[in-house]
């Protein structure tokens, strides 16, 4: 049983702003956002980031943009454009690991990221 904070939310022990909800992930608005949206997409299976993923979990993998893309399209952000990011291990800045796509838009993003 994962003991990070998207765990928690997952089994519902913490409150989380969820946006979208199936049998493979979720997604909630950020607790810091850092754009007018800024959303992170969940697996519910327990997998720690990008280096923990599988063969076998590239399904899985590839749904997790399809939801992005349909979330980026319901909240109208497909014409102005927004960024996907996955943070992985200490350099990238990674604090929670559980594996999770953000999914930032809504202003002008710069290049490259800090
Ligand atoms: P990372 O730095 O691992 O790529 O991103 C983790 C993200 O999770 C951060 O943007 C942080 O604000 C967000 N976060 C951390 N704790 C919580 C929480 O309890 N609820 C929500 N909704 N977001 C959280």
């Amino acid at each position: 049983m994962g003991n990070t904070v998207f765990s928690k939310i997952l089994r519902k022990e913490i409150p989380a702003d969820i946006v979208h909800e199936d049998e493979l992930c979720i997604a909630l608005r950020d607790i810091n956002p850092q754009a007018p949206t800024h959303l992170l997409i969940i697996p519910r299976q327990e997998i720690a980031g990008i280096d923990g993923i599988e063969d076998a979990d590239a399904a899985l993998v590839g749904h997790l943009f399809v939801v992005a893309r349909d979330l980026a399209r319901k909240l109208g952000l497909e014409e102005s454009g927004y960024r996907l990011v996955i943070n992985t291990g200490a350099d990238a800045g990674q604090t929670v690991f559980h594996l999770h796509v953000h999914l930032l838009g809504g202003r002008t993003l710069t290049w490259p990221p800090g």
